[in-house]
């Protein structure tokens, strides 16, 4: 065949026969089927050695030709069946991360198999629009002003980057995008222990960390708002620019959650934006008895939230909701020449390209749209809300237990640890004993793969911490998760005691 023959009758290497696609879309649909019906019977864990992970994978080079896609597939879903962190399984309830809910998985695919690029409205009109309505739908489920603005970005990182922004841009007006932050002296105040979003916002920004004030926390770990005060009054009296104060929705440690409402009244004593971090807590403002301070996250200027969270989207998701929509396309549009994409001004359209930092945007949205679709504001109420219950009775669970110790349980978070008879907490000594025989009940039930916990260290102290937002598990799961690290602690103190 000649050039021009094979152009004229072009066959990429790419390209898919329409049966062949059917094949392999219904296979790894069949496979993943699999894999969720028997997730409880897997272990948890993989391990992270990283010699068992490339052995898995397989270390070659670009191969230079081709290879069958179901092959492929094949052997990619073994290795990640095999060797992955299983978040979808029942008794995972590590860091902040939630299963794949089914109909999230299935519009990913649907997702890219239209591709929508919503950066621009002509680009996805439909997909730009569903997710226009997706951020109502979770400004709803919240209580947050449905007319505002937000959007969908990777995650809560992301989420509180964009909500920092608008704050940064809204505090210094439009020359703060030509002139920069020189000469300011910017100030920003959040609790102590905040995610390490902040430091890289400002980072990034040139702001510098610095300038973030970390506010003192009581041991619940919510902010002391008169201290909050005073550091702002404080600054102000040195000639430094305060702008923005972050509050908590549910910390990652604790799930703690700041009164919003008293920080609210300290922003407008001083005229600062006051963002609220709800990448884990803020869709538990949906539940009835949720924590007072959620309650109040419609007087927050923006919310980061986490779909990929207590949505239980697949990752990535994250969301930021604003008060004042244009709040964000001050502080990031911009419109070249060469996207002419715009309508007349109107509520029912929008270039998301011109209200985040993102140009090219896949549809995260739909997932979301889809789920919240599925399960309605009262599938979410019960599902959250049953995440908290079973983390209530994960607490009650560690009070009955002998020797386990009960810190904390707020939202679906619990923290707790094994404390050994005769051993003091009152000594140095008997602490320092405590903190390591629970690092190494953490160390080793997660190397077992039977339930997966994290850690929390509170005022030096190390706990054991569970974190459901998981809607596979039961109250079983709890249960037998109090029990595997009661064990395991009676196991290791043995060991340990028997050494010395
Ligand atoms: C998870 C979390 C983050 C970070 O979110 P990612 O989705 O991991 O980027 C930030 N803040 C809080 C409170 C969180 O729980």
């Amino acid at each position: 065949m000649n050039e021009a023959e094979a152009l004229a009758q072009r066959v990429s290497a790419l390209d898919m026969d329409t049966e062949t696609f059917r094949k392999i879309g219904h296979e790894t649909v069949d496979r993943i089927a699999d894999f969720w019906a028997d997730v409880r019977q897997r272990p948890v864990n993989y391990g992270d050695d990283p010699e068992q992970a490339w052995g898995l994978v397989g270390r070659r080079g670009l191969p230079e030709t081709g290879d069958d896609p179901s092959r492929i597939l094949e052997e990619a879903f073994s290795s990640l069946a095999a060797g992955s962190l299983l978040n979808g399984h029942p008794k995972f309830f590590g860091y902040i991360t939630a299963g794949a809910a089914p109909i999230g998985v299935v519009s990913e695919l649907l997702a890219a198999g239209i591709n929508p690029n919503c950066g621009g409205w002509p680009l996805s009109p439909v997909a730009s629009a569903m997710e226009i309505q997706c951020v109502q739908w979770i400004a709803e489920l919240t209580g947050y002003p449905a007319i505002g603005g937000g959007l969908l970005c990777s995650g809560g990182n992301m989420a509180n980057m964009l909500g920092f922004w608008a704050a940064r841009r809204a505090a210094f007006g439009a020359e703060v995008r030509t002139g920069g932050t020189s000469g300011l002296r910017p100030r920003v105040y959040a609790p102590t222990g905040t995610h390490t979003w902040l430091q890289k916002a400002v980072d990034l920004s040139g702001i510098g960390s610095e300038n973030v004030v970390y506010v003192p926390t009581e041991r619940d770990e919510t902010m002391k708002v008169a201290e909050l005060d005073r550091l702002i009054s404080e600054d102000k009296a040195n000639g430094l620019t305060p702008f923005l104060v972050v509050a908590s929705g549910g910390t990652v440690s604790t799930g703690a959650v700041d009164d919003i409402s008293a920080v609210r009244k300290v922003c407008d004593k001083h005229g600062l934006w006051l963002h609220v971090d709800g990448a884990y807590g803020a869709f538990a403002a949906c539940l009835p008895d949720a924590p007072t301070g959620l309650k109040h996250l419609a007087l927050a200027d923006s919310v980061a939230l986490d779909p990929h969270k207590w949505l239980y989207a697949p990752l990535e998701a994250g969301c930021t909701l604003v008060r004042n929509k244009q709040a964000l396309y001050d502080a990031f549009g911009y419109r070249p020449p060469y996207y002419e994409f715009h309508l007349e001004d109107s509520d029912d359209w929008c270039n998301f390209y011109e209200v985040g930092v993102q140009n090219s945007r896949g549809f995260k949205a739909l997932k979301v749209w889809c789920q919240l679709r599925q399960a309605g504001r009262a599938g979410y109420v019960e599902s959250i809300g049953q995440d908290v219950r079973l983390a209530q009775a994960m607490a009650r669970r560690v009070g009955e237990a002998p020797n386990m110790q009960l810190e904390s349980c707020r939202l679906s978070i619990v923290c707790f640890r094994y404390v050994p008879p005769g051993v003091s907490l009152e000594t140095e000594e008997g602490r320092e004993y405590v903190n390591r025989l629970n690092q190494a009940i953490l160390a080793e039930t997660q190397n077992g793969g039977e339930g997966f916990v994290s850690n929390a260290v509170i005022q030096s102290e190390y706990f054991l911490r569970a974190c459901i937002v998981n809607f596979r598990t039961r109250l079983s799961d709890v249960h037998e998760v109090v029990e595997l690290c009661r064990a395991t602690g009676e196991r290791l103190d043995a060991n340990l005691r028997a050494r010395t």
